[in-house]
């Protein structure tokens, strides 16, 4: 597979594909150099596209990709029809339909990936510390007909505690969800910071514990730090103004 692709290692059924794309192997210039798959984030259009058109060559399947307009939320699509418009505000995607890639577009925030162990349903959901805190996992879960102990979750790559400051109202917002296990690790998932008032959070560590609480027991993931991986993806802590990178999942 080409430098412009990561296939994640998890046990999944064989109709189900995950990607994760890099930054490496596209057009777009500095400072969205290269493979910017987002058309928010201040880049020319034309190389946007022509990216995204690099990825489906590389991939090399024939695929319709479904994008969304990602606002920190919880709110999740369902495909049951055919690809929907970009525009529609949604934080993940859920669809038992074939050969739709869902995409989210990242640059630090965690994106996870579901399936049943049937290959019948599959998500992905966009899952900042407010989507997060806000339950975009619980309600991507609510969608599957399977059980939750029957599902497999994979964690793609996130800002990791050794980069990802946050103030009082981040640890405030998970000690506020009401989950006994995240207030036990509290001390854990929120290290004190160098800089007094701040943590530092362990976004990969929280998901694992929100996916675990509510059920799922197959919980995958590689837990590289989009910052510290300046080659691989794109940060927004780190660069400021900069592109996304894709986590892709579909079945066939
Ligand atoms: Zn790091």
């Amino acid at each position: 597979m080409s430098d412009l692709l990561i296939v994640p290692r998890w046990p999944k059924p064989w109709n189900v594909n995950a990607l994760i794309t890099t930054r490496q192997g596209g057009v777009s210039a500095t400072p969205y150099d290269s493979l910017n798959l987002a058309l928010h984030v201040g880049d020319a259009e034309e190389s946007v596209l022509q990216n995204r058109k690099l990825m489906a060559d590389a991939i090399g399947e024939d695929l319709d990709f479904q994008w969304l307009s990602q606002v920190h939320g919880n709110k999740v699509l369902t495909l049951d029809q055919g690809l929907v418009a970009e525009s529609i505000e949604a934080d993940a995607i859920y669809t038992r339909e074939n050969n739709i890639a869902c995409g989210v577009l990242t640059a630090d925030c965690l994106s996870v990936f579901f399936c049943d162990e049937a290959g019948e349903e599959i998500a992905v959901a966009h899952a900042g510390w407010s989507g997060l805190a806000t339950g975009v996992l619980e309600r991507t879960l609510d969608n599957f007909q399977a059980e939750p102990g029957t599902l497999l979750a994979y964690l793609a790559p996130v800002i990791g505690p050794c980069h990802f400051e946050v103030g009082e109202e981040v640890r405030d917002a998970f000690l506020d969800i009401d989950n006994d296990e995240i207030s036990d690790q509290d001390s854990i998932l929120f290290l004190e910071s160098e800089t007094p008032g701040k943590w530092m959070a362990d976004l990969y560590a929280i998901a694992k514990i929100i996916l675990a609480s509510r059920g799922v027991k197959n919980i995958y993931g590689d837990p590289l730090c989009t910052y510290c991986e300046f080659d691989q993806f794109y940060s927004f802590r780190r660069d400021g103004d900069t592109g996304r990178f894709a986590s892709l999942i579909w079945k066939e």
